[in-house]
């Protein structure tokens, strides 16, 4: 039966959607299925971005790229394969990737000289490339940045939190000296933080990671960290401190303005597509999607309320001039498609998470009027037609601003303390979200709170708060910090 001549057809779309309450992470991978944003790929653990989840991306790669360029940053491009040598010359970097390089040994039935790896992440590579381009102090900084795809072979997947392969952003950067270098990792943080904030309406932790949890062969990672609506933290973007750790490994030496041969200075910081999944949890309901309208691929649809049989030409004639008045300022779409009925296409763009719907029957066409719908609250209101855009425009600021709002609510909700570690483990079961509990800064107490409770420490913030004791082993002095179960 085609869905027009189908009344419950559409209602079924949305049926096939897991309640959060329920079943929270059946629930994410029905909406990231069901709105068509990424489907499984015949190797496992690998996922196909479709139209809708790439056009996300795509907005939020426009938005980064623009803060990477007003912060000095050029993009380039640098080889998927990468030497196996390459990897194994920075000890830290080997341990921590090996075990997930996949690895190209022959080329039709020819064995090759040199293995070569599916880049896990570009540093090796581009440290060996670094090496030609730089003698003098002259040539620093470098501050280049490359948008790519990479490969790590995981065990555990979900589509765009974790896939073998993913798409991301990696900037590497060369500096003549390490204060420089800290600062540039320092300003990248605050530009993830503003990103997540911002365009995501995503509040986000900063801090940096504890050695346990930094990336291979870094001196500082630092991390935004964001809260998902099941009370997980989500680690959204990283951006590391590399100290001379690449220079000296790949042996890259300039001359400083003493005359002096010094190592570069080094940082890398990335964000993926997981930041989509993160978009996903962040802010959706047992309706589909919910995007903040910056993010939005499709910020507006009008539906117009179409009869069959009926003369239904001044409705489309008042759909499409509703349209007209948003010039190129807003993304708006007119679902004109005759084949499926206006229930059907209310419930494709809830599912969707398209921000705001108009709706234009045939009464408002009498009336001269439209019927606002705003996605995050199911607000109805009567619009004049004349005024639809001024309104709309509004409506667009107002629920980018209240996404955020809401979620920052349910991030300082969810921010508890605990001073004992028994408490401590009380609060993560009962109520989970970030629990903000003293650590003395050993590996060892880290450790153990993650492997008895699963919970692990999210970030050192800059203004954690000094306490006498650690929870673990009691002693002092130790440091009030955010412990997190996360994806
Ligand atoms: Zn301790």
């Amino acid at each position: 039966m085609p869905p027009d001549t189908d009344p419950e057809g559409a209602r079924r779309i949305v049926a096939k959607i897991t309640k959060r309450s329920e079943d929270y992470s059946q629930w994410y991978i029905d909406i990231v299925t069901r709105a068509e944003m990424a489907d499984y790929a015949p190797v496992r653990g690998c996922m196909v971005i479709r139209p809708w989840g790439y056009a996300v991306w795509e907005r939020m790669q426009r938005a980064l790229d623009d803060m990477f360029k007003a912060t000095g940053h050029q993009n380039a491009y640098f080889p998927l394969l990468i030497p196996q040598s390459f990897l194994e010359k920075e000890a830290e970097h080997v341990k921590g990737f090996a075990p997930e390089c996949a690895t190209v040994t022959r080329v039709g039935q020819e064995p090759l000289e040199e293995p070569l790896v599916l880049r896990p992440t570009s540093e090796t590579i581009i440290w060996a490339m670094y090496k030609k381009w730089i003698q003098s102090w002259r040539d620093l900084p470098l501050l280049y940045n490359q948008w790519a795809n990479v490969v790590r072979w995981e065990m555990r997947t979900r589509l765009f939190l974790r896939t073998t392969e993913f798409l991301w952003q990696e900037g590497h950067t060369a500096h003549a000296t390490a204060d420089e270098a800290v600062q540039e990792a320092e300003r990248i943080l605050g530009v993830y933080r503003t990103f997540a904030e911002e365009w995501m309406a995503l509040p986000v932790l900063t801090g940096r990671k504890t050695d346990a949890e930094k990336f291979a062969g870094a001196v500082t990672t630092y991390a935004i960290e964001g809260l998902m609506q099941d009370g997980k933290a989500l680690q959204a973007g990283t951006s590391h401190y590399l100290g001379q750790n690449f220079a000296k490994a790949f042996d890259v030496q300039f001359q400083n303005r003493d005359g002096e041969l010094e190592y570069v200075y080094a940082t890398s910081w990335g964000v993926s597509t997981r930041l989509v999944g993160a978009l996903v949890m962040a802010h959706s309901d047992d309706k589909g999607l919910v995007l903040p309208p910056k993010l939005a691929p499709i910020q507006v649809v009008v539906v117009p309320i179409l009869k069959a049989e009926a003369d239904n030409a001044a409705i489309l004639a008042a759909a499409h001039g509703v349209a007209a008045p948003f010039g190129g300022r807003v993304e708006v779409k007119v679902d004109d498609r005759d084949n499926v009925s206006p229930g059907w296409k209310f419930n494709e763009w809830e599912l969707k998470g398209v921000p705001v719907r108009i709706e234009i029957g045939p009464k408002d066409v009498e009336k001269g009027q439209v019927i606002v719908v705003r996605r995050d609250t199911g607000e109805k209101t009567p619009v004049a037609q004349q005024e639809t855009a001024g309104r709309v425009e509004a409506i667009l600021t107002d629920m980018q601003e209240s996404l955020f709002a809401r979620a920052k609510e349910r991030l300082e909700a969810n921010c508890r303390k605990a001073d004992s570690y028994d408490e401590f483990k009380r609060v993560i079961d009962e109520a989970g979200g970030f629990v903000f509990a003293p650590w003395c800064g050993q590996p060892g107490c880290e450790a153990q709170v993650s492997e008895e409770t699963k919970a692990t420490v999210r970030c050192v913030p800059d203004d954690a708060e000094a306490c006498s004791a650690c929870m673990v082993c009691g002693n002092g002095p130790a440091t009030r910090v955010p412990f997190a179960r996360g994806y």
